[in-house]
């Protein structure tokens, strides 16, 4: 669904992602752990198209959207680029709602004016999003009206509204305290069961081993360990993963 081949990138001098193969899966849900600085929102950011690749490649399905010419990655045109946006979804650890709109045209607005689907069936996939999110008396209020975890559910009812192939989160919970984490972690294990596809970065360990098909601990800029999330969890090989993971008992 998505794959990622030898990728590179670098800011100034600073190479952050060194050499970073993945694929995930139909279904598959993949969780990124590992220590801050390590990479992982630029991994996530370059699969996002949020930033370029320096060198490596990257493809939707069919769809390349960069290939590596031997000195770099060479991306494709403007068509290719937008289908491949319409193929994932991304939430990010501080919401990023528009804050002057309602819940309900947070999550309508692309659909409606990106994607110009009819309304009426943008309105009720809209609507059944907010139930399923525990947020149907929420509709018609703004952002500020809404505790740090309904935010971060109305972001994830938005990233789906979009019907994405895939869901990519950068620690959704980071910003809630551990009441609210419990509601933003349960509907994602929701999506799981559902078999939704999602690329998960998180700091919540026990949350990665239950919900996450496979693991992969980043550091320094490479993926330093990756398996099955209970092998990768529970039974490290790496001494850097071991070290890590003591760290959150
Ligand atoms: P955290 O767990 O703290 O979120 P991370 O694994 O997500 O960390 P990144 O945010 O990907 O790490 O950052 C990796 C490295 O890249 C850091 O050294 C960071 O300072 C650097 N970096 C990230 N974005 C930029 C940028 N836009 N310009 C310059 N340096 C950057
Ligand atoms: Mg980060």
């Amino acid at each position: 669904l998505v794959s990622l081949s030898h990728a590179r990138k670098s800011f100034g001098k600073t190479e952050v992602l060194k050499d970073i193969s993945l694929s995930v899966e139909q279904g598959q849900v993949v969780a990124i752990i590992g220590p801050s600085g390590g990479g992982k929102s630029t991994l996530l950011r370059c699969m996002t198209l949020l930033e370029t690749l320096d060198g490596g490649s990257l493809s939707y399905g069919d769809l390349a959207v960069a290939t590596d010419n031997g000195s770099g990655s060479v991306y494709g045109g403007k068509a290719v680029l937008s289908q491949a946006k319409t193929r994932f979804g991304l939430v990010f650890q501080n919401f990023n709602l528009f804050p002057h709109y309602t819940v309900l045209k947070n999550v309508t607005d692309a659909p409606l004016s990106v994607q110009k689907r009819p309304k009426d069936q943008v309105m009720a996939q809209a609507h059944e999003l907010l139930v399923k999110m525990g947020l149907e008396r929420k509709e018609n209020m703004v952002p500020c009206e809404l505790s740090g975890g309904q935010q971060q559910r109305v972001a994830i009812a938005r990233a789906l509204a979009l019907n994405p192939d895939v869901l990519f989160f950068d620690e959704p919970t980071s910003a809630l305290d551990p009441e609210l984490t419990k509601g933003v972690l349960k509907v994602i294990r929701d999506l799981a069961d559902e078999h939704m596809t999602m690329v998960i970065v998180t700091h919540e360990m026990s949350f990665a081993r239950d919900v996450a098909d496979h693991i992969i601990f980043m550091d320094g800029g490479y993926i330093v360990e990756e398996g099955p999330a209970e092998q990768v969890i529970n039974n490290p090989q790496q001494e850097r993963t071991k070290l890590f993971l003591a760290n959150y008992g």
